[in-house]
């Protein structure tokens, strides 16, 4: 489980361009737990100016939620 730090040291590469599935995976669950992060990750993605580009919604759904959630249970 990655934590905040990680978060924030790696949220550049992200944005800047392909990352492993473990990875985005990682982020993603992340962002879903932590709010803090999903404004961080949203501001930047803001500041980047890649608003437009990025196709990875910060808001998932409950489906999406509920999807990651199943996924997680089925690696541990
Ligand atoms: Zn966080």
């Amino acid at each position: 489980m990655i934590t905040c730090k990680d978060v924030s040291d790696t949220a550049s590469d992200y944005l800047d361009g392909p990352t492993t599935l473990l990875q985005r995976f990682s982020l993603r669950l992340h962002l879903i737990m932590c709010v803090k992060c999903r404004r961080y990750m949203r501001q930047l993605k803001l500041a980047s100016g890649l608003a437009k580009k990025i196709t990875v919604p910060f808001e998932p759904s409950d489906e999406e939620i509920e999807f990651l959630v199943q996924k997680l249970r089925a690696l541990t």
